[in-house]
């Protein structure tokens, strides 16, 4: 099937591509080969977007909010009606299967829903104050927005961003990752035809730093929201700091996973594996490091290796495949590493460890008894890894969850009621899932605490984030 996407820029209401721009090669993964040329955006492009932000924001904030809304549903209307098409570019560009591919699409859809209602109900509040003075606080939208987005879920946390900026009445400019532009582009253009106004919504593609450094430097910009590693996101947490940009942080995660002795093992396992391979395990609340409880640990290895080696690796394309390669050359070749120095340091493979015959194919893997040290215990693998290790008490479990700099999800499986409540108050993490991993919903704060990063998204935490708060006195 051949890759149908327009790859171009949108800036002020208008598609832009060629002229002297630099260009980026966009690969499928299962081939590793290139499938089409994606147009890269040029300073000139950055000033003229910022430009057209700063004009279209007046317009946009004052707009009613029940218009505002009536765009952002149509846009999740058209994203529903185009769902397989924005689904086939998405596994093309990202290598997901399919059927994750146009799932993540409709969850775009309903941010979009979600946040059109959401801005109705925000409201301020008046203060108690003697007859004839008035003191309300109100909500104001922040000013024009830059967001920063990864290639593991393009379009959903693109969404995620846009939809509660729009609905808060900002305008923004958004860079999502250079891998997967068809299927961003395809989520622009839904904006337009809802009929969002010219300038409120742009996509540019570019060198990152060079993008980053320009959005954030630039006093247009009073906000910018980043998703992804790290490194980066304390990198673009100090460009903010030159220009006091506010900024939402969701970066890593290392997610353990506690599996207690009360649980029921095999509705467990049947959980746990198609949820470690989902995506290849490039996501950021990814159930990787298993913490089992001694008495059925040898059971629970067995268990997920038996369904580990049963998991259908291919392209997304195809109807049975179960997981797709990797998103691009750099994971294999990181997770080859990791699992490498985890097999020195005495881990067990149990299932996969080997890269795939082409592309950016790797097994789905499991090791067992993997020690402390080892690199991947510490830093998240972002691959289809999933790294064990047995438990003693309830004490020991929790000091293992929390022993790591992250803290984005955790889960954790029982059937005891008075351990789950104990857990969900023990384990530092902005998401917690107990017997469930249904964690990223639209009306739920999504974010992490400690070095996962600071802000929510989801949820009416996910629209404050785009707002200021103003108190006016009147006596
Ligand atoms: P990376 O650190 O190079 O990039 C992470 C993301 O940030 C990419 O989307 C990239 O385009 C963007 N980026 C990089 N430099 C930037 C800059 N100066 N300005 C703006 N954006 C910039 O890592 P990678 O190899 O693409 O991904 C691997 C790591 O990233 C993983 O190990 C994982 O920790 C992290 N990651 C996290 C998430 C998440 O959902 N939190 C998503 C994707 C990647």
């Amino acid at each position: 099937m051949g890759y149908e996407a327009d790859l171009k820029l949108f800036i002020d209401g208008s598609w832009r591509a060629g002229e002297d721009r630099d260009h980026f090669t966009v690969v499928n993964p299962v081939t590793g080969s290139g499938i089409g040329e994606l147009p890269l955006a040029s300073e000139a492009d950055l000033e003229e977007a910022l430009a057209a932000a700063q004009r279209a924001y007046p317009e946009w904030r004052s707009t009613d909010v029940e218009k505002r809304g009536a765009i952002l549903r149509k846009a999740a209307k058209l994203l529903r009606e185009r769902a397989e098409d924005i689904g086939r570019l998405l596994t093309q560009e990202q290598g997901k299967p399919f059927a994750e591919a146009k799932g993540e699409v409709l969850g775009a859809a309903q941010l979009f829903d979600w946040y059109a209602e959401e801005a109705r109900r925000d409201y301020g509040r008046v203060l108690v104050r003697p007859p004839g003075q008035l003191s309300r606080v109100m909500h104001e939208p922040v000013g024009p927005v830059a967001t920063f987005t990864p290639w593991n879920f393009p379009i959903y946390l693109l969404a995620k961003k846009v939809a509660a900026a729009l609905a808060a009445g900002c305008s923004v400019i958004s860079k999502p990752p250079e891998e997967t532009p068809g299927c961003t582009g395809a989520l622009a253009r839904a904006l337009d035809d809802a009929g969002l106004p010219k300038g409120v919504f742009q996509l540019v593609h570019g060198v990152p730093d060079m993008v980053s450094g320009k959005l954030i430097g630039s006093p247009v910009i009073r906000k910018m929201s980043f998703t992804g590693s790290v490194p980066v996101g304390k990198h673009l947490m100090k460009l903010a700091a030159d220009s006091l940009t506010r900024v939402t942080l969701e970066l890593g995660g290392h997610a353990p996973v506690l599996i207690f002795d009360d649980c029921d093992l095999e509705k467990t396992l049947d959980m746990v594996v198609p949820q470690k391979f989902r995506n290849a395990g490039q996501v950021c609340v990814s159930p990787t490091r298993f913490y089992v409880q001694q008495g059925i640990y040898e059971a629970f290895i067995d268990g997920f290796a038996r369904r580990t080696q049963k998991v259908k690796v291919g392209d997304g394309l195809a109807e049975d495949t179960k997981m797709g390669p990797l998103a691009n050359k750099r994971r294999p070749e990181a997770v080859a590493a990791m699992i490498e120095d985890a097999r020195a340091k005495g881990a067990r493979v149990v299932a996969g460890g080997e890269p795939g015959d082409s592309g950016f194919f790797f097994q789905p893997t499991l090791l067992a008894d993997v020690p402390l040290e080892a690199d991947i215990m510490n830093n998240e693998p972002f691959g289809p890894v999933a790294v064990s290790r047995p438990f003693d008490t309830f004490d020991d479990a929790v000091e293992q969850a929390n022993r790591l700099p992250y803290g984005l999800a955790a889960f954790a499986f029982t059937e005891n009621g008075r351990r789950a409540n104990l857990l969900g108050d023990a384990i530092e993490a902005g998401m917690v899932g107990i017997n469930t991993f249904n964690i990223s919903v639209a009306d739920a704060p999504f974010g992490g605490v400690k070095d996962s990063g600071f802000g929510s998204e989801g949820g009416k935490e996910g629209l404050e984030t785009y707002q200021v708060v103003k108190a006016i006195h009147q006596a």
